[in-house]
């Protein structure tokens, strides 16, 4: 498979409707990091997907590698769960009421993810990790959360603190309007590093809620954990009396058909879903031992309610995209081809000189433009991004869509072909030389 030597895109449409976004949506997006301030240049603005593939306002296609920031695990506009989503909505797009539905999605979620025994659905990962938040606070009786910088967990108040280790007692937010007392109760400890957690737990005895964390990282890019961290953390958090909660929007699904707690045999107390559940439609979950699930309303005091949880178009895609899932060799192919397509990434930017670090796990990749291991956010934050930046936009004119910035993961679906992954590192090759 050849890549083409010099290609230049046009993309006058994406710049005209992105233009006219500017006027009507703050910095033209309805989600920061797609306005690409990160990589430079301006944003492609998509007209339709299927499959492994993008194709933008100008009638380009690309090879896609963010797959909706992950949920499209079984390809874009996968035909099973369109047709399941067109016999669904003739039954109506909102219940407001119980269906059946939601018993065979929390049966799917139960029957795989080793700590769920209970779940409730939402409608985005934010509101599952809100939502945990006040769970692990109304179960536990505390109120301090431990986090780790570089780890997202949706964009609640009490999250927005990605301070590294310098500032991790002091919890300070990182956006205007979060106040300070939100935060003040969110102590950040550097990710893959159980020391800092053990001192913390000691500096806060008998104050600590719960522990959250991406039990593989994809928001600072992609950081495999440690084991003996994760083990680690589930140790102190048992002895503490502190909940141990794995936020597996991200991972969920992806990592292995029962999430990474399944892939590193570490089971949380609580767990947040997002992404794949959804199939393509907005849908968040939390769960975990019943003991604790039982102190969500109505069944406990906990208060969380939503007009739109457990709608039946998303509980539709959700039961069709595990159910596909499911089937032999999934997981296999995921692991298959996002190795051969980080391998052949990184083999292609040493030939042509380059200093680079990066691995998969399943159907989640990435690889940073630095000569040292990555193992937490403030290592990431040592790599090249403006490279990184270069890189990214001449990928985008090979006909290649990755995440627009080098603190995200890269995403394979199903539907991605050897073909495919050959496109995309001859495509590797003549962009590595150019930088
Ligand atoms: N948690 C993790 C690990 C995520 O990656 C994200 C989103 O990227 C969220 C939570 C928030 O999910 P949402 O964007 O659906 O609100």
């Amino acid at each position: 498979v050849q890549a083409a030597a010099a290609p230049v895109l046009n993309t006058a449409e994406s710049e005209r409707i992105f233009a006219e976004a500017q006027d009507l949506l703050p910095g033209g997006v309805n989600s920061p990091v797609r306005a690409f301030k990160s990589v430079g240049g301006q944003p492609i603005v998509f007209d339709k997907v299927k499959g492994a593939y993008a194709f933008d306002a100008d009638g380009n296609k690309y090879v896609d590698y963010v797959g909706s920031w992950g949920p499209a695990i079984v390809g874009h506009a996968n035909d099973e769960v369109n047709d399941a989503l067109k016999a669904a909505i003739e039954k109506g797009s909102s219940f407001g009421a119980p269906c059946e539905l939601e018993n065979t999605m929390a049966k799917a979620v139960i029957e795989r993810v080793p700590s769920v025994e209970m779940v409730r659905f939402v409608s985005s990962g934010t509101e599952a990790c809100l939502s945990v938040l006040r769970l692990m606070r109304a179960y536990t009786g505390n109120e301090k959360i431990i986090k780790f910088s570089g780890c997202y967990h949706g964009h609640a108040d009490s999250f927005l603190v990605q301070a590294g280790s310098g500032v991790a007692t002091l919890g300070l937010p990182d956006s205007p309007g979060v106040p300070a007392s939100a935060t003040a109760t969110t102590l950040c400890a550097t990710y893959n590093d159980l020391d800092e957690v053990k001192a913390i737990f000691e500096a806060n005895k008998g104050e600590i809620a719960g522990v959250i964390l991406e039990p593989v990282v994809g928001n600072s890019g992609f950081i495999p954990p440690k084991k003996e961290f994760l083990e680690g953390l589930r140790e102190i958090t048992a002895k503490e009396g502190a909940l141990l909660c794995f936020d597996e929007v991200m991972t969920g699904f992806r990592i292995a058909k029962g999430c990474a707690q399944e892939y590193f045999g570490i089971t949380p107390d609580l767990t947040t879903m997002g992404k794949v559940i959804g199939g393509g439609l907005p849908v968040g979950a939390y769960g975990g031992k019943k003991e604790i699930m039982q102190t969500v309303a109505p069944a406990g005091p906990m208060y969380q309610a939503g007009t739109l949880s457990g709608n039946p178009l998303a509980m539709t895609a959700g039961i069709k995209t595990l159910e596909i899932l499911a089937r032999p060799g999934a997981y296999e192919h995921l692991e298959r081809i996002t190795n051969k397509l980080i391998n052949g990434i990184m083999d292609a930017a040493r030939e042509a000189g380059h200093e680079v670090t990066g691995s998969n796990i399943s159907g989640m990749f990435g690889f940073y433009f630095n000569a040292n291991p990555v193992n937490n956010f403030e290592e990431a934050a040592t790599s090249d991004a403006e490279k990184f930046g270069r890189w990214h936009r001449g990928m985008l004119e090979q006909g290649v869509y990755l995440a627009p910035s080098m603190y995200e993961a890269g995403f394979t679906s199903l539907a991605h072909t050897d073909e495919d992954i050959e496109f995309t590192i001859a495509a590797a090759k003549e962009v590595f030389k150019t930088l």
